[in-house]
């Protein structure tokens, strides 16, 4: 479903959902839950590192779970809502992870989900503990009014029990949720805590006008285009994905046109020359050789509710089948557990890029490895959102927006290097040029050359784990690895 992860809000509906594509659990075979596969994947990267006896158990467990059961009152009836927060790992503080609302969640989904938070902020550097809500309700059942008191009585249980904190545990979108309930959880903190002069920090992904940042909401699929844009500038993993040159030209496989698989799909297609030929939504999947223009398939979709009827695409409604075409890359940018032991052997795509969380199982992931794949794992690739969330609650504590001491400076300095440009070359430098030259950066420049910053570094330290180590493990593996020993460190250091 919606990696995001965070999910648009569609003005004038109930609510910034986009289940993009169906949880399959009922119909899937055997492959383990999303917690056990992260488990799975914890002891695997355990055999790369030296990990004192009880460590590796520390960090794989949930620290604290949080379950509330709690009424709201429809008229002269009650309905109960019940919901989680879990803590992975406080070896930081605050903790971090989104709050979804879905029909679907679970406590074990949350407790998973948690600790990919934990690993994922480890890998890109976010000084942050892992953490994940969910409230079990499909936000489209509801108007906007019925759902904000929902919200608001959510936040106020999470709250009392110190489970939202802008020093303690800090919520941000996520699936079905959007920038608007992040606006109301703020402000129910900020009538509980007027005195609390961070309050705006106990949660990240707020409108702009709200104490948001510029760019968060774009952020998640920003990282996937940046994490991909550096994943092709290491020459050997783009041949070991049996693949060649650049982003450019290469043909994708969409799934999910969520808020990450939009942002990141715009990203590529208007900015990498990449062409995607596939999209598949929850009612069936748009195919066009050609390339799809990805804004009009999306105003379509946020029109219509589907893509069914889409005008010059060809519609095909068993989606799940259309994962196994060929194509560069495969994007599932929706629901955990799309790629599994069953599907996994027919996939065709070399290079499959995780920008949903857990969209491939670990049966799936051991199938996809052996046949030779190259997965870009999700802690990594979609770590973007959670990047510019830092960056939001830095911006929150600080009291002021990024740039607003320097941008001045830097636009200062740029005409002083314009002047001698154009006095050494006697002429005036065009004036396009002259723009890029003078302009001093705003938040959202900052914002991208941060998260850019990141992924790359990210990456790197990815990479240097794989040739480290003389058994060149996958990047998921790497990724894990990586992560975990950054969490050992802390603990080993803190004495605990
Ligand atoms: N929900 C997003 C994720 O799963 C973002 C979390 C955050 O920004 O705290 O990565």
């Amino acid at each position: 479903m919606n990696a995001d992860i965070d999910t648009v809000a569609v003005p004038g509906t109930v609510a910034g959902n986009h289940l993009a594509v169906k949880n399959r659990n009922e119909s899937e075979p055997a492959d383990s839950s999303l917690l056990q596969d992260v488990f799975r994947m914890i002891d695997h990267a355990s055999g790369y590192l030296d990990l004192a006896p009880g460590l590796s158990e520390q960090i794989k467990q949930a620290n604290a779970v949080y379950q509330v059961r709690f009424p709201v009152r429809f008229g002269n009836e009650y309905r109960i809502f019940t919901g989680w927060r879990a803590v992975h790992s406080e070896h930081r503080l605050p903790v971090k992870g989104g709050i979804r609302f879905a029909p679907i969640v679970t406590q074990e989904e949350v407790e998973a989900l948690a600790a990919l938070m934990t690993f994922k902020c480890a890998l890109v550097n976010v000084p942050f503990g892992g953490s994940k809500g969910g409230l079990m309700l499909d936000p489209r059942d509801y108007e906007e009014e019925d759902l904000e008191r929902i919200t608001r009585r959510f936040a106020k249980e999470l709250i009392a029990k110190g489970f939202i904190s802008p020093s303690l545990n800090v919520p941000a979108p996520d699936l079905g949720t959007s920038q608007r309930e992040m606006a109301w959880i703020a402000d129910v903190y900020r009538n509980q805590f007027p005195g609390d002069i961070n309050a705006l920090a106990c949660v990240t992904g707020k409108p702009v006008s709200q104490g948001g940042i510029a760019g968060r909401r774009e952020a998640t699929g920003r990282g996937v285009q940046f994490g991909l844009r550096e994943f092709f500038r290491h020459a050997d993993d783009v041949s070991h994905a049996g693949l060649s040159g650049g982003l450019a030209g290469k043909r994708v496989i969409l799934q999910g046109l969520g808020n990450v698989g939009y942002h990141a799909a715009i990203a590529l297609t208007l900015e990498d020359d990449v062409s995607v030929i596939v999209i598949v939504e929850r009612d069936g999947a748009l195919i066009s050789e050609q390339g799809l223009d990805i804004q009009a398939v999306y105003d379509y979709l946020r029109e219509t509710g589907g893509v069914r009827g889409f005008p010059g695409a060809q519609f095909v409604e068993d989606g799940r089948h259309v994962l196994e075409m060929e194509c560069d890359i495969l994007i599932p940018a929706a629901l955990e557990k799309q790629i599994t032991s069953e599907n996994a052997a027919r996939i065709r795509a070399t290079l499959i890029a995780e920008a949903a969380n857990g969209p491939i199982t670990a049966d799936a992931d051991q199938i996809l490895q052996e046949s030779g794949k190259t997965i870009i794992p999700d802690i990594y690739l979609n770590a973007g959102g959670v990047v510019v969330s830092y960056f939001e609650w830095i911006k929150n504590i600080t009291h002021m927006r990024f740039g607003r001491l320097d941008r001045r400076i830097d636009e200062a300095r740029g005409e002083a290097v314009l002047d001698t440009l154009q006095q050494m070359l006697g002429r005036a430098v065009p004036d396009s040029l002259q723009q890029n030259i003078q302009r001093g950066p705003d938040e959202i420049d900052l914002v991208r050359s941060g998260l850019d910053d990141t992924m790359r570094q990210a990456y790197r330290e990815m990479q240097s784990v794989r040739h480290a180590n003389g058994r060149t493990p996958d990047l998921r593996t790497a990724a894990y690895v990586v992560a975990m020993e950054k969490v050992a460190t802390t603990y080993r250091e803190m004495g605990a």
